[in-house]
Parts: structure tokens; sequence; C-alpha cells
């Protein structure tokens, strides 16, 4: 190469206002539920280069022209599951699962009506790809009031080719079924050097926000203030780290992807209030994307994906009916007293709530043989358990270890579990 410009170039901190822009057919104008996010709050980051230090990574792979004209077909989607179980919600993923919490209720946050589809890039809207490796499509996830879930109808277009240094668009359109619009995109730059994860990455581990001036009664660990989580959060976007999407994940453990220096990926289980209403909006507030793990059958579990839409957040699963006592190793979760069989079939009904099939996390940790078979069978690229601790190149990606968050930590403590 003549130069290193693309690689040298500062990865762009001013992110979009927003991730969407939907049009609707009637008014001309566009809706802005996805451009209200507070423009310019991403703080002014000092600036970060990827020095052109590192080139181990580098492979000889022909050249790969991702040329991309597809129409996203998720299992399930469009489908809604409206299970009138009462189930045992809200226990963590840490107390035995014979302790039961409270059902959390989630209340309507959403005021929107039709035509306001948001719409988000799964993983970083700022794709990092080295040349010769392979530009690996992460998709998107759509949402509309009336409509539902809309990811099987994410259109996407763009060229990458990843023989060539430079910068590439990706676009992700949707329409609605009243003919509104929105679309993303997505800026993959294909460099040829850049620093890269050794070894591993960290994968957080959060359960549940809350707001400071109004603490969980049974405050634990758990729980992080939405203070501290802010922190953390403006650490992150200061020190410019890098979303992968699971495709890009599960290739980096296998030991088929180069990741950016400063990688690393947020996931939040069980779906509770005070993430929804209190973390996605800090999420939105720093446009760090995040992976809410949901447990499916609770009764308003479609109604939280939509009500809770956000470009950021990309709703996985917490299996369907899996949160629950009944087995008999780690912490008595129900899935190992199930069959493989059982178990593809639960993952598979809380794909059709979801509209998903990226990644799963196990309630309360616990996995079993059959489990990660279960995982395979049901196309899930990346399943966390609740061990502690970053995932590594060769691990296995049907059960990855997670850095557990826990709310008393301080930012030099937290700074320290992800370097
Ligand atoms: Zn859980």
């Amino acid at each position: 190469m003549a130069d290193h410009q693309h690689f040298s170039q500062q990865r762009p901190h001013m992110r979009k206002a927003s991730r969407a822009t939907a049009q609707s057919p009637s008014s001309g104008h566009p809706q802005h539920r996805a451009a209200t996010q507070p423009a310019g709050t991403r703080p002014a980051a000092a600036p970060h280069t990827r020095p052109a230090q590192r080139t181990s990574t580098r492979r000889s792979a022909l050249p790969i022209v991702a040329s991309v004209l597809i129409l996203l077909v998720f299992a399930g989607a469009g489908f809604g599951i409206y299970t009138l179980v009462r189930s045992i919600l809200g226990s963590s993923d840490d107390a035995p699962a014979t302790s039961q919490n409270s059902n959390v209720i989630i209340e309507d946050a959403a005021s929107a009506g039709p035509g306001d589809i948001v719409i988000g890039l799964n993983g970083d809207e700022d794709t990092y790809v080295l040349v010769g490796e392979d530009y690996l499509e992460a998709g998107a996830h759509a949402t509309e009031p009336v409509d539902g879930l809309l990811n099987s109808q994410i259109e996407i277009s763009g060229e990458v080719d990843t023989s060539k240094p430079g910068d590439y668009t990706v676009t992700y359109t949707v329409d609605d079924s009243q003919g509104h619009t929105a679309t993303a995109e997505r800026r993959v730059h294909v460099v040829d050097e850049m620093d890269t994860m050794e070894g591993g990455m960290p994968i957080l581990m959060y359960h549940y926000v809350y707001a400071d001036d109004a603490p969980p009664e049974d405050l634990n660990s758990n729980y992080i203030a939405a203070s501290a989580f802010e922190e953390q959060l403006q650490y992150l976007t200061e020190h410019n780290f890098y979303f992968p999407s699971y495709p890009e994940i599960k290739a980096f453990i296998e030991g088929t992807h180069s990741l950016p220096a400063n990688s690393i990926a947020l996931t939040f289980d069980d779906g509770e209030y005070g993430f929804l209403s209190v973390g996605i909006p800090l999420l939105e507030k720093y446009q760090v994307p995040a992976t809410s793990f949901i447990i499916c059958v609770n009764a308003d579990a479609r109604q939280q994906v939509i009500d809770h839409r956000s470009p950021y957040v990309s709703f996985q699963s917490h299996g369907f009916d899996l949160h629950k006592p009944g087995g008999s190793i780690g912490h008595g979760g129900v899935i190992s007293a199930l069959s493989k069989d059982e178990i593809v079939a639960d993952l598979k009904q809380a794909q059709e709530v979801l509209g998903t099939t990226e990644a799963f996390a196990y309630p309360f940790g616990d996995v079993t043989d059959d489990a990660r078979e279960a995982v395979d069978e049901a196309g899930i690229l990346c399943a966390f358990t609740t061990e502690n601790g970053w995932a590594h190149v060769g691990d296995d990606t049907r059960s990855l270890p997670r850095v557990r968050m826990n709310g008393g930590t301080s930012l030099e403590g937290f700074i320290g579990s992800i370097s």
C-alpha cells in the first residue's frame, strides 16, 4: 500500500445523531424516534488512533468481495406468542433457581404511534475489517408499534470489497405495512493494518440498573446505579471502544477474524424494568450498543421488545421457559433436567418471540452438553454462561464466560476488569 491513510485516520467520534430516519408517506416529514437521541452528547473523546504496529493476524486469504443484497430471514418473526403462563421471573442468575423474587411488571413506556419505526444495527455502526479478511454481515433490527418486529423484512444493500482498503457503506432499509420506510447505515472501514485484540475479549454481564434516587428494596450486587453505569459508558466512549457483533465475536473466538483493539460487548440479563427504563436511555445517550437477554415466557415479553425498542439494543434469548428451577446442577435451573430436543424446542420458541437467532444466555449459567448441542441446532451464534472471566480465542462459543459487573465496583475496578 502506498500509505496507511485508511488506517491512520481516526475512527469517527461524532457518530450521527441518529441511526435511523423514518419517512411517513402521508406527511413527508421524518419521524424522529431515533433522531430524538441527544445529539452531541457523546463526549468529545481524545483522539484515538490505531498505530500501524501489528500485522501478525493478517492473512493472505483471497480477497473477498462481499456483495450483499439479501433479505434476512429470521425464523418465526412476525408471529406473536402471548402466553398467560405465570413465570418465575426476577430471580437473578446468581441466586439459586429456587429463590423466586416477585414478578417484574413492565409498564408501557411507549407513546409512539404507527409508522414510528426504530431500526438499529447489530454491532458497531463503524465496522473495521482487515484487508483480506471477511466482512461479516451482522444485520440490523427493526420494530414498529403496529407491525411489531420487522427484522425479517430488512433489506441490506451495498458492497464491501475487503481486497481494497477504503470506506464502504452498507444500507439497511425496512418498510412497514403502511408504507413507512426507515433506513440505517453502517460504515465499513477496510484497513490494511490495525491494532487488534489479542487472545480474548471482555463480554460484560450486567443485570439491573436503578435510578440513584430510587434504589430497590432488595439492593444487591446485581444492581448498578445509573450514575455508576454512566461513568462506565463515558469511559468506553472516551476511549473509543469497539462493539463487535455476534458474527464477529464468534469468528474472533474461533480464531478466524481480527477485532480492533478495545473491543467489548455489553449484555444485560432478564430484561428487568430498571434496565429497560433507566439503562436503555443511557445506552442511547452514549450510543453504545448492547444486548438485552429476555425471558420469553413472560406474557409481555414481545411487548417489552416493542415498547423499549432502541437502535442500540438487540433483544436476544434468555430462553423461553428455562428461567426456573427443576434441575440438579449449578444453580438448579431446569435446563439440566431437559433433553436436547426439549431445549431446542424451547430455544426456537424464544426465537419466535424475539425474531432473532444470534445469542443466548443460559439462565443461572447452568449448562450441559445437551444444552450446547441444542444451541447449535437452534442456530445460535454465541451462548453465554455466568462464569466470570474474559472470553478467549479457542473457547467454546456455545458457553462463553462473561465479566461480571457488580454494582459496588469502582470505576478503577471496572477499568481493571476490561483491560
Ligand atoms: Zn436470568
